[in-house]
């Protein structure tokens, strides 16, 4: 298993700090990874831990039967607007859209995968089904009164590509797992202010090695001085086996989206309502 860079690091810059733009604050907070089991003897309450430890709230508040192997469970990025209102990114929340009853990739690819994994143990965690490659469609948490209306506006995507100063820039992971060695699935959510306006991206990406690539992208753009959020989202997905590019790119969540074809958009933008 590898562990990402950010995977060691920890820094708390206390939930008050964050950059400001314009009318805009962006709160970064990075923790460290969480354990496996619990940390403060939750199931036998006294007065210091009436708080549940992580692991017990992730344990009661979603009903997977594993999780990923990394999970931040503490890491966030908020975009909160002065007037309040704001669209938050956790690992928690992200995790609630896996699909915790059904095994979509096996039903798809159900031969692919059946002759890939034949004798190995990872295969035998697909009988219960659930999604067990954490596949996520979630798009971030709306706190009013910021809200979604439908538009016909899109983010320019060519205006971004143009070179300007890096006023902010953050990583935060949520999560993250190997998939025993049979590929990868990777949440991570990045933030980017220039002097034009503020621009993230959760990226929710998936290797099944032999299999398939998947990328679901949830990009946020502000420009400089609006109070308005545009919102687009989308799944890319293609057959690896149907991808003319080096392994190198395959294995490269920020390269490998180019090449695949979009099956789903969804694009809202988030007003503050009055
Ligand atoms: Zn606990």
């Amino acid at each position: 298993m590898s562990m990402t860079s950010s995977g060691e690091e920890v820094v708390s810059p206390g939930k008050d700090e964050g950059f400001r733009f314009g009318d805009w604050k962006l709160v970064v907070v990075k923790s460290h990874i969480m354990g496996s089991a619990c940390t403060n003897s939750c199931s036998s309450p006294t007065e210091s831990n009436q708080q549940l430890c992580n692991f017990c709230r992730y344990e009661q508040e979603l009903s997977l039967p594993s999780l990923p192997d990394m999970v931040f469970a503490d890491n966030m990025l908020e975009v909160q607007h002065a007037e309040g209102g704001s669209i938050n990114f956790t690992a928690l929340d992200a995790l609630k859209c896996v699909n915790n009853q059904q095994d979509t990739l096996q039903v798809a690819h159900a031969n692919a995968w059946k002759e890939a994994r034949a004798d190995c143990e990872f295969a035998k965690k697909v009988v219960k089904p659930y999604d067990w490659t954490y596949t996520t469609d979630y798009r971030g948490t709306l706190k009013p009164p910021l809200s979604s209306i439908p538009t016909t506006e899109r983010i320019d995507l060519d205006k971004l590509r143009v070179r300007e100063e890096i006023k902010f820039y953050d990583e935060v992971f949520l999560y993250e797992d190997e998939l025993d060695d049979n590929g990868s699935t990777r949440c991570v959510v990045k933030v980017r202010v220039m002097p034009s306006g503020f621009f993230v991206v959760l990226r929710h990406y998936l290797r099944v090695d032999m299999v398939l690539v998947r990328v679901n992208d949830t990009r946020l753009y502000s420009p400089a001085g609006a109070s308005y959020v545009l919102r687009e989202s989308s799944t890319r997905e293609a057959p690896i086996q149907s991808l003319e590019v080096p392994h190198s790119v395959i294995c490269d969540p920020d390269l490998v989206w180019q090449y695949l074809p979009v099956i789903r958009e969804d694009i809202d933008k988030l007003i503050i309502e009055s």
